[in-house]
């Protein structure tokens, strides 16, 4: 198969548009459509400062690397990196491993909060205090942890004085949680799923996800064809995750329909465009405890710890 642009060799034929790509193409494709969101959603300003938040995964590897070459036209702006260390035994340390040596790689300032040193308590603690899932303990592992990094990352970028919170999310990670949320009947949390960088509390940083459009297995091979090496063991808790069998719904269906998750993004941003007409009122309060945004009485990072010391 031969490069639909120029003829060379390709390396990919993308299943939804059958577009062949040799490597060259391939590398300007996905960061053309990285620029696109961008603009699309006006994502971020000219002299931001922005903060990416990087595990250490395949996709905050990637997005780091392309974010970096596109920043290069925009001298005002700096790009600056948030790693959460969650405290997860035989698995963090090598993600911060690979966060550290792009980072350090890319010579821009790499800053590493811990859920210990701001939540007083790392993960594996709050698992093993809070006991089994299923006896003991109500939600899984991955809704703790991602209540917090949440919470940490937000105060993260404020600490460090950035005016934007970038996330690796890609497509089908984006589909996922639009799919739970029409799943849960949570409809204010899917009006919140808005792409453009929006200030929906005064407590929280606009966050943007400039990987949405772009699907996994794309950003899996640009790791590959550039060299790029990041974690590759999924987390020890992710088996407990509830979004698993969304996910696999979503790859499985994709196989057959390969358009099915650039469907589901193109539904999301209509139905947003035509919520905005009804105007959605005042859907977050301050936190009792702490101040932050909260749907409820107490926020739920707040809510964890009354659990943790409730035991
Ligand atoms: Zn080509
Ligand atoms: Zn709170």
């Amino acid at each position: 198969m031969n490069c639909t642009f120029c003829g060379k060799q390709a390396v990919y034929v993308r299943p939804y548009d059958k577009i062949a790509l040799c490597k060259q193409h391939f590398n300007e494709q996905v960061k053309k459509r990285v620029q696109k969101t961008l603009t699309r959603y006006k994502m971020l300003k000219r002299s931001d400062r922005i903060a990416i938040g990087v595990s250490g995964g395949k996709d905050s590897i990637a997005l780091l690397h392309i974010l970096n070459k596109i920043e290069e036209d925009f001298p005002e702006s700096e790009l600056v990196a948030i790693t959460i260390d969650e405290g997860i035994e035989d698995y963090r340390e090598e993600g911060l491993f690979f966060a550290r040596k792009h980072v350090e790689e890319l010579k821009l300032e790499h800053h590493i909060f811990s859920f210990k040193n701001d939540f007083g308590y790392n993960l594996d603690e709050i698992l093993k205090i809070l006991g089994d899932r299923g006896k003991e303990r109500e939600f899984g592992a991955c809704s703790y942890c991602g209540i917090l990094r949440r919470k940490i990352l937000n105060k993260a970028t404020k600490d460090i004085g950035a005016d934007v919170l970038v996330t690796a999310h890609n497509l089908e990670d984006e589909v996922e949680t639009i799919l739970l949320n029409i799943i849960r009947g949570d409809i204010q949390r899917l009006a919140r799923l808005d792409p453009h960088p929006r200030k929906i509390h005064e407590s929280l940083v606009p966050r943007v996800k400039p990987f949405r459009a772009t699907p996994q297995a794309e950003i899996v091979l640009y790791c590959v064809l550039n060299d790029l090496e990041y974690q590759e063991i999924p987390c020890p808790y992710s088996a407990e995750a509830y979004r698993g069998d969304v996910r696999e719904f979503v790859f499985k269906t994709q196989e057959k329909q390969p358009m099915l998750s650039f469907n589901i993004l193109r539904g999301q941003d209509k139905l947003l465009e035509i919520m905005k007409t009804t105007q959605l009122k005042g859907t977050l309060k301050n936190c009792e405890n702490c101040g932050e945004a909260t749907s409820g009485k107490i926020c739920k990072a707040c809510w964890v710890k009354t659990q943790l010391e409730n035991y």
